[in-house]
């Protein structure tokens, strides 16, 4: 980055800020830039570019003030001689809590594994006691993997396995789509050189091929909309990440046609209804493939992502997948979490979106350390493994990791249910009770009123830490973990 100017910044905020807003942003640029006077970073430059840096990100996100400066002063405690209280003193509690604890969460004296599980906990931790402060962590990560060039290589490596492992699976719990897809590219790219230069070409050349109808399309679908009185915020074309991609092909066996998604249309329109009337105008005029239409608007992902999609032949018969959204949605499956915060100073917390995080601290505080960390790893595949949708009879909606199985639903939705399970119906059919679910399932459990225990083969197959420690539990008679009990309560 060439340029620091406090204009750089100011540029990048809109009309929400006002003089207020501006004045302790000034203040904390000021505090900043002369904390850092005559540091450098290891890429050479003065080391209040790494401060603005983030800041700028903060900005880019909508974040209010006290975020943005708390962003510019992240590191005055860590690396100069100013301390955590002279920054309160200058700007108050709650710009100074943010810069306490995004110190605190700086300091991880462990190496290897117990490095990995403590830099968890205190994401984890800093995360439900103010989810702000990782908006500031990612946004200094961020900057950092975008230098991560001037390190010396053991480090890299280090840091990249970090981001793959904490940073971007956090940002997708958070429905920070950007945020995820960036780390996993950075990472990608450290972890698995060659990987990453031949995915990152797959996409030039697939970018190339499809740049000329995707213009073509984009001219088509905006002429349509405007005949059809259906106004549209944006149409714009947006290419897969790397990574992603990279994930797809492993699945598909590096198949490229299985991918349709490699470039994709995305329409961003007013409000829902729009969202079907675009859905509908564009199978009017491309012929959609069967089985690719996807209502994510009635029936969101467990993180919250919402839009329509849908795979059509254009003109030249090339396949293209198009995504229809709200302007809120657009933003929600961009910034996740990050968009509830937009502009709020201080603002009251999104309930839908920190519940589990709360759940997280109070399991953290009730444990010892040693506890939490002996549970991390179970408690950690429960959170990031990818999640499904799974339906009741009375259209309920079950929250549950990839490939739960009826016992875990069971388990997910009480205890009783689960120790008296007799017979699962997938979809209307009998199947067995180790039967892998998939998103959009409905499943019937069918109660065994006189079943007096669980059956322990059952541990051999359930996935959810949950399932198996309330099975534990009964078949020993025994009172069941406080944590397994607080856990069962953030699934639903
Ligand atoms: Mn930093």
């Amino acid at each position: 980055m060439d340029s620091t100017n406090f204009s750089d910044l100011e540029r990048r905020l809109d009309s929400h800020y006002g003089p207020d807003d501006f004045s302790v942003l000034k203040k904390a640029y000021d505090f900043a830039k002369i904390a850092h006077e005559g540091q450098l970073r290891a890429t050479g430059e003065p080391y209040f570019v790494h401060c603005f840096s983030v800041g700028l990100k903060l900005a880019d996100l909508k974040l209010p003030s006290n975020v943005i400066a708390a962003g510019l002063l992240h590191d005055v405690p860590e690396d100069t001689t100013f301390t955590t209280e002279d920054i309160e003193k200058e700007f108050g509690p709650d710009i100074g809590s943010m810069v306490a604890a995004i110190t605190k969460l700086g300091h991880v004296k462990y190496r290897g594994e117990q490095r990995y599980i403590e830099n968890l906990r205190k994401m984890f931790v800093a995360m439900a006691e103010d989810v702000r402060v990782v908006f500031i962590k990612f946004a200094d990560r961020m900057h950092n993997m975008e230098t991560l060039y001037a390190l010396p290589e053991h480090k890299r490596l280090r840091i990249a396995k970090e981001v793959l492992e904490i940073y971007a699976p956090i940002a997708n719990r958070l429905g920070m789509g950007e945020y995820r897809g960036l780390f996993e590219d950075y990472a990608f790219k450290y972890i698995e050189p060659k990987e990453y230069g031949w995915t990152k070409h797959l996409l030039e050349e697939r970018v190339k091929k499809f740049g000329p109808s995707l213009d073509r399309a984009m001219k088509h679908v905006s002429n349509e909309l405007h005949r059809h009185s259906v106004g549209y915020v944006d149409i714009h074309g947006r290419v897969k990440h790397c990574y992603s991609l990279y994930r797809k092909l492993d699945k598909y066996k590096n198949d490229m046609s299985k991918v349709y998604d490699i470039v994709a249309m995305r329409v961003v329109v007013k409000d829902i209804t729009d969202c079907y009337a675009v859905l509908g105008i564009l199978h009017g005029i491309y012929t959609p493939l069967p089985g690719r239409i996807k209502d994510y608007i009635a029936q969101p992902k467990p993180n919250g992502y919402q839009s329509l999609h849908t795979t059509v032949f254009d003109e030249s018969g090339s396949i293209l997948e198009f995504q229809i959204r709200t302007q809120a949605m657009h933003e929600e499956s961009e910034y996740g979490v990050a968009a509830h915060w937009r502009y709020k100073q201080g603002g009251t917390r999104e309930e839908r979106n920190v519940a589990w995080m709360e759940e997280l601290a109070r399991i953290q505080k009730e444990l010892s350390a040693n506890d939490f960390m002996a549970h991390l790893n179970e408690l950690k595949l429960d959170m990031f493994r990818d999640r499904i949708f799974v339906f009741t009879p009375k259209g309920d909606v079950i929250d549950l990791p990839e490939d739960s199985t009826p016992i875990d639903m069971a388990y997910a939705i009480h205890t009783e249910i689960g120790n008296k399970v007799a017979q699962a119906k997938i979809n209307g059919e009998i199947a067995s009770l180790d039967r892998a679910l998939k998103s959009g399932d409905m499943c019937e459990l069918i109660i065994d009123k006189n079943r007096k225990s669980p059956n322990k083969d059952w541990l051999k197959f359930v996935k959810t830490r949950h399932a198996r420690s309330k099975i534990r539990a009964a078949l020993h008679g025994a009172q069941h973990g406080l944590l397994s009990s607080l856990w069962g309560k953030v699934k639903r």
